[in-house]
Order: structure tokens, then sequence, then C-alpha cells
């Protein structure tokens, strides 16, 4: 069935996690002359180190009209930088009082520089114009899309840690004619689910080559006695879910092709393993034992249309794509019904 009608606007990405939100940690920033800024910097790192907070960095360039209260400012054509001193709450970030600092402090009558540690601000006020308070994102960006929102909160640097790849964005666009054709093989997993629907299958699951478009195999649920048919010399098997039986076809593919390479030694002799590469469509949303069957098959992408709230493990009842323990990792799309369509 080529017809899109009975889905609804488009398939929406279902990402292994959702992206951390913008938190933000009140921090006290100091306004400082250009001049002054690498002094500040050395007490800073030797006094007041930022470790929670390396991502953060330290200094700003000041758009001059928002250093409220600086005696400096472009006019006298000095340029001004804002620097990180530490934070307020957590006391992190070298923001922290140590017994003796809080013994030698004497109270908010002093302003912000009360929550500075004296031995501190003995060293900074010399070079500081004015404190205020200020924000900076909480944690570290963890992909580059997020790196560049949260600049505009306060500069911040973007590392991709040692020995991983970098963390996909959360959302990722689908072109038109990548979406005619999730379309198309959606499809024939619906006209299949539904075809076999009064043999108590539920579900149905087409394997594809991403670069041909081929269809390579697919299955439907084969749980049942009634669930089968067509002189297929199958047995049915409680755990014979639509995704099993069209993994299965594939492995039959597969060992089909390896006995003509023994007979055909112009064949390339690697052997493609299970679903590598391949796309797989579902009708409805996999439970675990699929979605699981589908990481060992090394599938590449996941697209269904039908959620399932109760055994859903691609999102509906929780992620099995989010565990980073898995050795394999695939991405998943969900491509809702047409909201008018009664299923
Ligand atoms: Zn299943």
């Amino acid at each position: 069935m080529s017809c899109e009608c009975w889905l609804g606007s488009g398939p929406v990405h279902v990402p292994s996690r959702e992206k951390p939100p913008l938190l933000l940690e009140e921090v006290i920033l100091a306004s400082v002359l250009r001049e002054n800024c690498s002094k500040v910097v050395k007490i800073l790192r030797v006094l007041a180190p930022l470790t929670k907070y390396r991502y953060v960095k330290r200094i700003k360039p000041v758009v001059p009209q928002l250093v409220q209260g600086s005696q400096a400012s472009n006019e006298d054509g000095m340029m001004m930088l804002e620097v990180v001193v530490c934070t307020i709450q957590r006391r992190e970030g070298g923001g922290w009082l140590s017994q003796e600092d809080r013994r030698n402090t004497k109270g908010e009558g002093e302003g912000l520089w009360s929550k500075v540690p004296p031995s501190l601000k003995a060293e900074l006020a010399p070079l500081v114009k004015a404190l205020r308070v200020g924000h900076v994102p909480a944690l570290a960006p963890e992909d580059p899309d997020q790196w560049e929102d949260w600049n505009q909160v306060w500069p911040v640097s973007y590392k991709i840690p040692p020995g991983k790849v970098a963390k996909k964005s959360a959302t990722i666009e689908v072109g038109e004619d990548e979406r005619r054709k999730m379309a198309a093989h959606l499809g024939l997993a619906r006209d299949l689910a539904h075809r076999t629907h009064n043999k108590g299958c539920r579900n149905a699951a087409v394997i594809v080559n991403p670069e041909t478009n081929e269809v390579v195999a697919h299955g439907v649920d084969e749980t049942s006695s009634s669930s089968w048919g067509g002189g297929e010399d199958r047995t049915p098997h409680p755990l014979r879910h639509a995704a099993m039986v069209a993994v299965e076809k594939v492995a039959e593919g597969i060992r089909a092709w390896a006995a003509k390479r023994k007979r055909d030694s112009e064949l390339p002799q690697d052997e493609p393993y299970l679903c590598t590469g391949s796309d797989c469509y579902l009708w409805r949303e996999p439970c675990a034992m699929c979605a699981m069957a589908l990481v060992h098959s090394r599938v590449r992408r996941i697209v269904f249309c039908v959620p399932d709230g109760e055994r859903g493990a691609l999102g509906g009842s929780f992620r099995l794509h989010a565990l980073e323990s898995l050795n394999h990792h695939y991405e998943v799309f969900r491509w809702p019904l047409d909201r008018r369509v009664v299923e």
C-alpha cells in the first residue's frame, strides 16, 4: 500500500535518551578590566579552581551596558570581561568557605563579597570592579547542538569523552525521499499484519536493505497454530513473534547463500552477519525479546507505527536502545497513525 493517508504527519525519532535540560548554577561573576584579567584568572586557578565545572569557561567578554554599576566601560577605551569567581549555593568550583574563612566572614553586610572566601577576597578585591550574580550551565553539554545552545548562557566547552564516539543529536530529521520509502515499507508491514489479523497475528516485520531499498525478508507472528499457513513448513511457537520470524528468514537466506558459495568460488568469501546495516519496519512496537534480537542481528534502524505502552521496548514501556552496555545500537523511529484512522 503506497498511500500514506493512514499515516500521521511524519516519523518521530525516538532518541535513546532525552537530552538533559538546561539547568543553571548560580555563580558570582566579577567584572574585571581586560588588563587585569590574566592576574585574576591566575589567582582563581590556585585559590578557587573549578573542579566540578571544568567545562565552564572562566572568562566572557562583556557587552558594556550589561556591566551595571561598573566604573569603567568602553567609553574610557577599556575593555571589560566577566570572570566566574565561585558558585553561590553549593560552594562548588572553589566557592566553598573553609572553617577559618567562615569565622572571618563578616556577614551579609558586605554583600556578595561575603560569599567569597576572605583569603580569595583579599587577592581579588584590588583587581575587581564589581561583583554580580550570574548563571552558568549546571551540566556539561552532551552534543554539539547543546553546546551551541548553552553557549548563549555562558561560554562552555564540549569534549567527546575519550574512547567514545560523539553522542548523536537527540533528534534526527528524515528527508522527503526517505519518508516515501519508510511509508511504503510500513504499508507492507501494515498489510501483512492486517491480512493475518484473523489468524491471531498482531504484528508484522519487514527487513529492508536500505542501500537497494529491497525487501530482504518479512514475517508475521507465528505464535499459534492458526497464525500461519500457506503450506510453509513452520512450527508455531510462543516465541515466534514477527520480528523473530523475519530475522530467521534472513538467516535462512544467508545459509542458502553460504551453501551456494561452497559450489561457486566466484562469490565473495565474507559471509554477511544477519541483518547488518538493514532496516526493520514493524506494524507494532517490538517487545523486549524482539528488540534485543534486532540488536543481536545488527539492524541499523527500526521504524514502527503502533506504540505499545505495556510491552513496547523502544519507548512504550522503556527504551532498550538506551542501554549503553549493549554492543550495538540502532536508531528508532515511530510513525504515528493519522488520528482519524481507527486501527
Ligand atoms: Zn516480540
